[in-house]
This record gives structure tokens, C-alpha cells and sequence, in this order.
């Protein structure tokens, strides 16, 4: 019969698979081991959902045989087995997984767990074979097919007699390479690695996976004679991991645990394991993620934890269990206090839902201000993935999750090189200070670099720098904190403490300049709402500061959304009272009071360029500075 081809890619896939993909040749077990799981995980299914008949669920397994003499390992399952046209789409191109056709075709795909969802699993059968041999029966089907491969070159699919042992289910039987000098393939043959290899890699396979197992024993009626004898022993233990004595657990199973089932590569940065006794009963198993998932910030990424009734994985991303700003965090919830049947829309109106998710944010929240608070290098690498989560969090929920959330926030400072918190902030301030004082802009060194916060540095106040779009937003929605309001350095009215002169000489100031600044406005017209003495600058000429809600900052972060609505603030430009600049506008007002439209314009834009923002016209702007320059 003529060989079948592997889909032109395929060839190529299949090699760099067998050579690099993986780089342990052992997981070959684990992912023929997995693909039987699903298979009865598919089977258990449909006798759940179409009364499959003929299918006794308390038969489920996956069996391991060995030949020594033959090379031969072999694992079967008696799930839902291949059609002949299956076996064709399944295992003659590379990199389809079937798991994801079947998963596709479910209603509700979620309710189904299907651990093999990247289609090559099957093919590191060839990183320690070279001739593999696929039998299987589908359920329901009167005839068995037989796929067999030799490895890139392609692979035959015939038809053979049922075989009175395969109602339905699959026969995967792999012909081990010889030992090389590097590799002891023949190994994979010894009940003891193979034991070894299920117990670290599918010890929580809800099937029991089943070996006949070389023994020996005391000769009856001797005291000294041994006598072998085989006997069929279950190798996994089947015990959810979170069903285990927290104490019997180590860190590697958590993490190995972790790695598999949320196809991570990093290790979690931190296991929350608990369980619950009371109104509602159940376990959590927690992981926060030691680093962003690629997609994490896109609209792909999507939350939920695992939900299991009493072991049964009844739903796979359950998105009512984690609020969005912990939308990181992985895990499952096992309750017996659900019941199986629940589908998604009762979930949602689910008393005891809520209350496990209610608990399980609490319990998120006092993990993290736990780490803050005893493990701060932990919490700032946590931060460094999530915490613009944290922000989008506070200012989604419009403030309501104000009081979760804005403790476990953090900005940079004036004062300090890393991250601080709020509490930190109002721990330091001074006792005359009325506001926790904060600047927005791109960088931090921008920041540091702005007019407006020179003064106030000056003065010993410490000014948080907001560096993310959300930052001000956020802070807009907690309103105050710790009795404290917010105060951006770029508002008009700062209130900090002056003298009395002080005081007094800028309201002379202010008086003796008032004919010249209202004739500035005038020139300026709209795009100002005054035109001020500051005397908050210290080296810079001039600086635009906003006055009411919106901040300059705020402006460029909405109307650089792709809406029509555009947003303006309310601007103020500020001349600093005691710049050489203040003394050579008086003077030009006095001997030519019409060129300081000109000199309005010239001062205006230039705030503008030290703020970042662009110039209305910059064509009139180098017109004016011409003038200027001609008179
Ligand atoms: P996957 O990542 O989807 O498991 P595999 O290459 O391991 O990819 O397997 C490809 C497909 O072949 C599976 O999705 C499944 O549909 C089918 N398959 C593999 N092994 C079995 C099996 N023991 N019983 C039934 N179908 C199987």
C-alpha cells in the first residue's frame, strides 16, 4: 500500500519537534498519557450529555504494557477512539489538534477540560521510537483502523479485525530505539522509570493509569524462597493536588503543578492554597504568575479560575470568581457545594458563588499587603507585572474599589529612587501640608526637569510622579486618601503656606503687573483663562497650570482616544514674578505697550513646549519671534 505523505509542513515540524521542542525525551509518556486521558474525558462526556450507552465509567483506564524482548511499550485507552478519517486529520498533520475540533463543537466549551489543545503531543512518540502503531476503534464504529509511521517519511492507515479487547478506545504501541551511547531508550521499558514517570508527570490524571507490576514474595510454606508474581497496580494517585495535606506538599509540586496546567514557563511568584469551611465549603488554589502573560494587557487575555465540584472540573475559566483588577491571578475553586449541572447564566445569579469569590478577593488582597509588607522585593517585582492592573482597577470601578485597592498602589517619588505607597507618602509629610502633591508627564526625568515642581521640592515637599496614562485618573478616583485630597503640582492654586510678606509683596506684585497681564490675556484671548504672576517658579520664565478637574496631562491621555469627543483644559499661564523676563516685559509694556501680544504669544508657547504639547500655529509663532527680532 502506498504511503501517505505527512502534509508538506508537517515533515519539516516533525523534525524540529523530535530534535528541539522538547528537552527532556521523557514527557513522551505524559503527553500519550494525556491525549488518553481526554479521550475519556471525551467518552465520560458524552455518556454525561447523549446517555452514551455501553460505557461503564467505573472502567475508565489507561493500561501500560511492556515487552522487554520486543522493545515494545504500549498505552491503551479505552476513551473514544478514531475513526479512519480521524486518524487521518488527528496524526497526518502536525501541529491540528483534534482536542480543539471537539472543544469547538461542545456548546459550552468551557465545561470541558481538555489538557492536549496544541496538536504535536502525540508526535514525541518519535523522539524515542521509530516506528509507532496506532490502533483504534472510535465509539460506536464497527471497524478498527491501524495507523503506523516509521517517522518523517509518512505513515499507512489499513483497516484490521476488530480485536475482541477494544470495544472502543486506542492502542498506541512504540517501537524503542536501540541504546545509544547517550541515550538509554530501552530504559522506558523498566516498570520503575515508567512508575517514576507517572508519579512526576500524571499523578493527578483523574483515570487510573494501570501497569502489571513485577512482584515478589515469600514462598508459602518457606522462609527463605522468593517467588514472583505479577499484579496490576493503579501508578497515579488521582488526588487532585489541592485535595492534599497542604504539609504534604512541596514547592516543586506546586510550581510543576502550576507550569503544567497554566502552561507557564516561570515558576508562580506566589502559591495561595486554602480551604474553607462554613456556609460555603470549598478549596482555593491560587497562583500569582511570576511574570505577565504576553497578552496579558490585550483584549485576548481572559480571567477566570478553574471551577470544580468535587473534583469534577465543571467549568474552565470562570470569570465570576476573580474581580478584573486581579484578573492575573490563575487557579481553581473546588466546592461541593455546587452542583454539577450549573451553567454559565446561573452562575451569575449563584449565592454561593458570590460569596466564595467575595472571599477569594479578600483573600488575594491580604496575600499582596502581606508581601508589601514582609517581602517588599517580592511585591515590587509583582508590581512591575500587575500593578497597572491595580490602577486600571481603581479607576474602573469608578472609586468603588477604592478601599481594596489603594493600599497596593504605588508611584514613583521626588524623594525616593523605587516605588512608593500612599501610606508611605502621608507618613512623611510635613505637618503644615494640606495636599499629597503629585506631577504627571512621560518619564520620570521629564518630570523632575517641570517648572512646576521645582518650588515645591524646594520647600521640602515630596511630589509623587506619575509616569502611567492611568496614574491621575486613579487618583482622580480615590479622591483623598487618608483625609488627604489630591493636588496636582500643575493647578493653579497649590496652597502652601506663605508669611505674611510673602504674601504682601506678591499682592503688590500682582497689583503693579495687573494693566500689563489683563492686556496679555486679551492678546491671547481664549486659549487662556488668565494670564498670572507665579510665585512658584524658580529658574523657569513661565509654566501653564490648569485650573478646575482636568489637568493638561489628562487632556492629552482622552483625546489621544480614538473618539470625537476632545477634551480642554482650563489653562492658566503663569509668568514667574521674579525672572529677569518679568522686568524686561514691564519694560517693553512701558515704551511699546503694542508689542506684547507678540511677547504673550512668545511666553505662552514656550510654556507649552516645556509641558510637551504642541504649538496651535507654530507658523504665526516663528512670525512673532521674527518681529521681535527685527524691531
Ligand atoms: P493534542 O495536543 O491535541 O493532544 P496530539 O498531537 O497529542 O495533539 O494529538 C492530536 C489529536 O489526536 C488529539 O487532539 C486527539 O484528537 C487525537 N488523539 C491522540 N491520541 C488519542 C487517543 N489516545 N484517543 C483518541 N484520540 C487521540
Amino acid at each position: 500500500m502506498a504511503k501517505k505523505q505527512f502534509k508538506a509542513e508537517s515533515k519539516k515540524l516533525l523534525d524540529m519537534m523530535i530534535n528541539s521542542i522538547y528537552t527532556h525525551k521523557e514527557i513522551f509518556l505524559r503527553e500519550l498519557i494525556s491525549n488518553a486521558s481526554d479521550a475519556i474525558d471525551k467518552i465520560y462526556y458524552k455518556s454525561l450529555t447523549e446517555g452514551a450507552t455501553g460505557v461503564n465509567r467505573d472502567d475508565f483506564k489507561v493500561l501500560i504494557e511492556t515487552d522487554r524482548d520486543k522493545g515494545i511499550l504500549t498505552i491503551s485507552d479505552n476513551g473514544i477512539g478514531m475513526t479512519k478519517d480521524e486518524l487521518e486529520k488527528n496524526l497526518g498533520t502536525i501541529a491540528r489538534s483534534g482536542s480543539l475540533d471537539f472543544k469547538n463543537q461542545v456548546e459550552n466549551k468551557d465545561e470541558i477540560d481538555i489538557i492536549g489543545q496544541f496538536g504535536v503531543g502525540f508526535y514525541s512518540a518519535f523522539m524515542v521510537s521509530d516506528k509507532v502503531t496506532v490502533v483504534s476503534r472510535a465509539y460506536g464504529s464497527d471497524e478498527t483502523y491501524k495507523w503506523e509511521s516509521t517517522g518523517a517519511d509518512g505513515y499507512t492507515i489499513t483497516q484490521i479485525d476488530n480485536l475482541p479487547e477494544l470495544a472502543n478506545g486506542t492502542i498506541i504501541t512504540l517501537h524503542l530505539m536501540e541504546d545509544t551511547e547517550d541515550e538509554n531508550y530501552r530504559d522506558y521499558l523498566n516498570q520503575y522509570t515508567i512508575k517514576n514517570l507517572i508519579r512526576k508527570y500524571s499523578d493527578y490524571v483523574r483515570y487510573p493509569i494501570v501497569m502489571m507490576m513485577e512482584k515478589s514474595r515469600l514462598k508459602e510454606g518457606t522462609e527463605d524462597e522468593f517467588e514472583t508474581y505479577s499484579e496490576l497496580e493503579t501508578l497515579n494517585s488521582m488526588v487532585p493536588l489541592w485535595k492534599k495535606n497542604k504539609s504534604e506538599i512541596t514547592d516543586e509540586e506546586y510550581n510543576q503543578f502550576y507550569k503544567e496546567k497554566y502552561f507557564d514557563f516561570t515558576d508562580p511568584l506566589k502559591v495561595m492554597h486554602n480551604s474553607v469551611e462554613g456556609v460555603v465549603s470549598y478549596t482555593s488554589l491560587m497562583f500569582i504568575p511570576g511574570s505577565a502573560p504576553y497578552n496579558y494587557y490585550t483584549r485576548d487575555y481572559e480571567k477566570g479560575l478553574q471551577l470544580y465540584s468535587s473534583g469534577v472540573l465543571i467549568m474552565e475559566k470562570c470569570a465570576d470568581l476573580l474581580p478584573d483588577c486581579f484578573s492575573f491571578v490563575k487557579g481553581l475553586v473546588d466546592s461541593q457545594d455546587l452542583s454539577l449541572n450549573i451553567s454559565r447564566e446561573t452562575l451569575q445569579h449563584d449565592r454561593q458563588l458570590k460569596a466564595i469569590a467575595k472571599r477569594l478577593e479578600k483573600k488575594i488582597k491580604s496575600e499582596l499587603e502581606n508581601m508589601l509588607r514582609n517581602d517588599r522585593e517580592k511585591y515590587l517585582e509583582f508590581y512591575k507585572n500587575f500593578g497597572l492592573q491595580l490602577k486600571y482597577g481603581v479607576y474602573e470601578g469608578y472609586g468603588q474599589n477604592k478601599e481594596l485597592l489603594q493600599d497596593l498602589i504605588m508611584f514613583h517619588s521626588s524623594v525616593k529612587d523605587s516605588l512608593v505607597t500612599l501610606a508611605e507618602y502621608v507618613d512623611r509629610m510635613k505637618e503644615d501640608q494640606k495636599y499629597i502633591y503629585y506631577a504627571s508627564g512621560d518619564s520620570i526625568a521629564k518630570i523632575d526637569k517641570l517648572p512646576q515642581t521645582e518650588m515645591l521640592k524646594d520647600k521640602g515637599y515630596e511630589i509623587l510622579y506619575l509616569t502611567d496614562d492611568v496614574d491621575e485618573f486613579a487618583l482622580n478616583m480615590i479622591m483623598s486618601y487618608k483625609d488627604k485630597e489630591f493636588k496636582s503640582v500643575a493647578a493653579d492654586d497649590l496652597e502652601i503656606e506663605e508669611s505674611s510678606e510673602e504674601k504682601a509683596k506678591a499682592e503688590k506684585q500682582a497689583e503693579e503687573a495687573k494693566a500689563m497681564l489683563d492686556a496679555m490675556k486679551e492678546a491671547l484671548g481664549d486659549k487662556v483663562s488668565e494670564v498670572k504672576l507665579s510665585q512658584r517658579l524658580k529658574s523657569h520664565p513661565v509654566c501653564i497650570t490648569a485650573r478646575g478637574g482636568l489637568s493638561i496631562e489628562m487632556e492629552k491621555v482622552i483625546n489621544a482616544m480614538p473618539s470625537d469627543d476632545k477634551v480642554k483644559a482650563e489653562r492658566v499661564l503663569e509668568i514667574n514674578a521674579n525672572h529677569p523676563v518679568m522686568a524686561a516685559l514691564e519694560k517693553k509694556y512701558e515704551n511699546n505697550p503694542e508689542e506684547i501680544g507678540d511677547y504673550a504669544e512668545l511666553l505662552y508657547n514656550q510654556a507649552l513646549l516645556i509641558e510637551g504639547l504642541t504649538i496651535d500655529d507654530p507658523i504665526e509663532f516663528s512670525n512673532a519671534i521674527c518681529r521681535l527680532m527685527t524691531n
